[in-house]
């Protein structure tokens, strides 16, 4: 179908002022939306526009408790002023001038990553998909400069997330976001989470990898079984395999540890980070040891935006408040007391089958779908998420109260009956 510039009816004309509201005044924020928008997401019946600390406002002026944290993303908080200073002073001094030239705040942060981590080295971009990206391409460059052709496949596993570009969704194990996207790209395997056998039958000459997320997210809340991380990691030293883990969910403090491999007593070669490191401005790091960075030479991967001064100075704003305020401890006495809670609620409440999690990273399978509780928690006045549609998932600020989790437990206590 084609459409000639000339044919436009006038009252699309008439919206395309850029004073939209103004324009079709009759119309409400989610009517242009069904309009405009790719109807790519099943949002929820509210339209956001304010926000400070856990809580946030539609635009009748109804207050909402956020559980969801733009899932898992506003880790200090909706309007945290640490976020609004280091944006203000880095936007009047400079927000972008691209890759070719050094900046402070990039190497600042860089240098606090490394200086908190396993890692190395690092290489900034805008999302957890592109962190991802990155970690795939470095760990096939980096096979090949070794090992020469033919080492290329990265083992991933069922239930998995990473991402939805094409790459990534190959390395996703979910049939429904693979679904529509074929031919998808060769040389990713996948075997069940905390199956350690099937993954060490998985391995053949052509293996180069194994990527997964410590703790799984959208796959649900799926915590690792003891020793499985380390089964891992033993697996890889011994058949001479890259370890990534994908923190871009469990990462930035969500568990109550800067990064959930620490819980673990383990270290990954490769590392992606997004969701809670610019606390809402869109920032992604994928982090390795030094060994591999050679195969990242000069021209071997790149992008425009990633790791611009307004963002990492916002991220390093983000990352110190992280490690000096307190807030990981914090985390740790709310998630523990959250999931106490909960335990609670399970034991009177059999719908609730297990309750799972760490930190402030908490899912509730429940016997049937979740979605009417999400819409109930909804009604009155708490935002929730599910996930794999009988877990209910919980990714707060990390700076939630301990009076804020009973508001939504009482709720909970009473939506479950
Ligand atoms: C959200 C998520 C991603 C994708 O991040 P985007 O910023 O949406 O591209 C990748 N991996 C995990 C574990 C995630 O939770």
């Amino acid at each position: 179908m084609t459409v000639e510039k000339g044919s436009m009816p006038n009252d699309k004309n008439a919206e395309c002022t850029g004073d939209v509201m103004n324009s079709s005044a009759s119309k409400t924020t989610m009517d242009l939306a069904d309009k405009y928008l790719f109807p790519t997401y099943k949002r929820s019946h509210l339209v956001l526009v304010r926000g400070e600390g856990c809580r946030v406002w539609d635009e009748d002026g109804k207050q909402y408790l956020d559980f969801v944290g733009g899932i898992a993303v506003c880790a200090l908080g909706h309007s945290s002023p640490v976020v609004s200073r280091a944006l203000e002073d880095q936007s009047r001094r400079l927000v972008h001038v691209s890759n070719l030239f050094y900046t402070k705040p990039q190497v600042e942060l860089a240098q606090l990553l490394v200086g908190n981590s396993f890692a190395d080295r690092v290489f900034f971009c805008n999302s957890g998909a592109e962190a991802n990206e990155a970690a795939i391409k470095l760990a096939r460059r980096y096979s090949r400069e070794k090992y020469g052709p033919g080492r290329h496949t990265i083992i991933s596993m069922k239930g998995s997330f990473h991402g939805r570009t094409m790459a990534t969704l190959s390395a996703t194990g979910q049939a429904k976001i693979q679904t529509g996207y074929d031919p998808l790209l060769e040389g990713f395997k996948f075997v069940p989470f905390n199956d350690l056998s099937g993954l060490e039958e998985a391995v053949d000459d052509s293996v180069c990898a194994v990527m997964l997320e410590p703790i799984q997210g959208e796959g649900g809340v799926v915590c690792p079984q003891p020793d499985y991380l380390q089964g891992v990691k033993e697996l890889c030293q011994e058949k001479g395999l890259l370890l990534i883990f994908d923190e871009v969910q469990t990462g930035m403090g969500r568990t109550g540890k800067l990064f959930a491999h620490e819980h673990y007593g383990i270290t990954p070669h490769i590392m992606s980070l997004a969701k809670a490191l610019g606390n809402g401005l869109p920032i992604g790091a994928m982090l390795s040891v030094e060994e591999l960075s050679s195969a990242f030479g000069p021209g071997s991967h790149a992008t425009t935006f990633g790791g611009t001064p307004l963002v990492t100075a916002v991220a390093k704003a983000v990352l110190t408040s992280l490690l000096n305020d307190g807030w990981l401890a914090h985390c740790r006495s709310m998630g523990e007391y959250f999931r106490s809670e909960l335990e609670n609620l399970k034991a009177k409440h059999p719908v609730i089958k297990e309750i799972r999690g760490l930190g402030l990273m908490v899912g509730v399978e429940l016997e049937q779908p979740g979605a009417p509780i999400v819409e109930a928690c909804l009604e009155r006045g708490f935002l929730i998420n599910c996930a794999q549609d009988k877990v209910l998932r919980f990714v707060p600020p990390l700076i939630v109260s301990k009076e804020e989790i009973d508001a939504l437990i009482h709720v909970l206590d009473e939506e479950l009956k």
